[in-house]
């Protein structure tokens, strides 16, 4: 609901906030804090009319409600023909469909043929939301649109709760990270090392969620934790220690990971006999971030690990890579 302390003449800026105080853009069906459903009714008038089904601000020439579809042509004096912008709202682009009339942002109808219009929203906002794909940021909790989790994590709560466990036998402690479901891709951009995006197509639109590959999810999760992890303690790759087991990190690398395939192997890799994986090979990021998933999957267990390795003849580097970084995990903990 808008709430004016004064009414000004064209002032187009007015402060929204949801009665939660979190400040909203106008025309959010929801909060993106508290999730309470918005309406954006016209209230001071300027606009005209209010759709008698949603109770959003409509203008009296429209055929359509651009806010829920419903059909607008009994209501009062609607236009013939399409208009480009009537009075209280502004022409953003023209209906998707081609029926010549003007729409603005972010109606999800066209107000003069009612068809659905698609917003390209990546200039707005950070991400988009894994329910109902319009844009969202990497802070909401909840989707501005559609009102449900726009972080996704009610669609993986099974993954989520086995990587908090594994976190806490391994005893890493979290470090505040944010996990996100998103498409295109998994990784985690060093500008923003507490932001682990993970690629939803594993888990969003599949046909059945009991044919859901969780294992694999659940090592997809511990891979890109394991880069937020190295992010997040940047300076121990400065070290000695670090560099003798893993070599050279340079932050311009941007993580960008697709070979899901070998993060559902829960158990080491006979080659590269230096690498816990041959996707570790490829970069010493990659190294370490494999390292910590085995690290974590396998619960931080270096002797069951170690015993694995030496069936499988991997080279004494690998049991330095896992030495180092459990030295590090405890110096963590002695820290604290
Ligand atoms: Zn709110
Ligand atoms: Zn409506
Ligand atoms: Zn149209
Ligand atoms: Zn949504
Ligand atoms: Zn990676």
């Amino acid at each position: 609901m808008v709430r004016r302390k004064h009414r000004r003449e064209a002032a187009p800026k007015a402060d929204l906030r949801c009665v939660c105080g979190y400040p909203l853009q106008r025309w959010w069906p929801y909060c993106p804090d508290c999730g309470r459903a918005q309406q954006w009714r016209d209230t001071a008038g300027q606009i005209g009319a209010e759709c008698p089904r949603c109770r959003w601000a409509v203008s009296p020439k429209f055929s359509f409600c651009p806010w829920c579809a419903r059909d607008l042509e009994d209501e009062g004096t609607f236009s013939e023909e399409p208009l480009k912008a009537p009075k209280g709202f502004r022409m953003d682009a023209r209906c998707d469909w081609g029926c010549g009339g003007g729409v603005q942002y972010p109606m999800p109808f066209c107000p003069w043929c009612g068809k659905d219009q698609q917003w390209k929203e990546e200039d707005r906002f950070e991400g988009s939301c894994p329910h109902c794909g319009r844009g969202v940021d990497d802070w909401m909790d909840i989707c501005p649109w559609c009102g449900e989790d726009a972080t996704g994590r009610d669609l993986i709560p099974q993954a989520l709760r086995r990587v908090r466990q594994l976190l806490q036998v391994a005893r890493i402690s979290g470090w505040g990270f944010r996990l996100l479901l998103r498409p295109g891709v998994s990784g985690v951009d060093p500008r923003y090392p507490k932001i682990v995006e993970i690629e939803e197509r594993y888990v969003v639109n599949v046909p059945r969620r009991d044919a859901i590959a969780w294992p694999m999810v659940v090592g997809l999760i511990s891979h890109e934790l394991g880069h937020s992890f190295l992010y997040h303690n940047w300076h121990w790759t400065r070290t000695a220690g670090f560099r003798r087991s893993f070599g050279e990190v340079a932050k311009a690398y941007r993580v960008m990971d697709d070979a899901w395939v070998d993060f559902q192997r829960r158990r080491v890799a006979i080659a590269p006999v230096n690498y816990v994986s041959a996707y570790a090979a490829r970069h010493p990021e990659e190294d370490f971030a494999e390292t910590f998933r085995f690290y974590l999957t396998r619960r931080g267990r270096l002797r069951e690990l170690f015993t694995e390795l030496g069936q499988k003849r991997k080279g004494v580097i690998v049991y330095q890579k896992f030495l180092a970084l459990h030295e590090y995990v405890r110096s963590l903990r002695g820290a604290r």
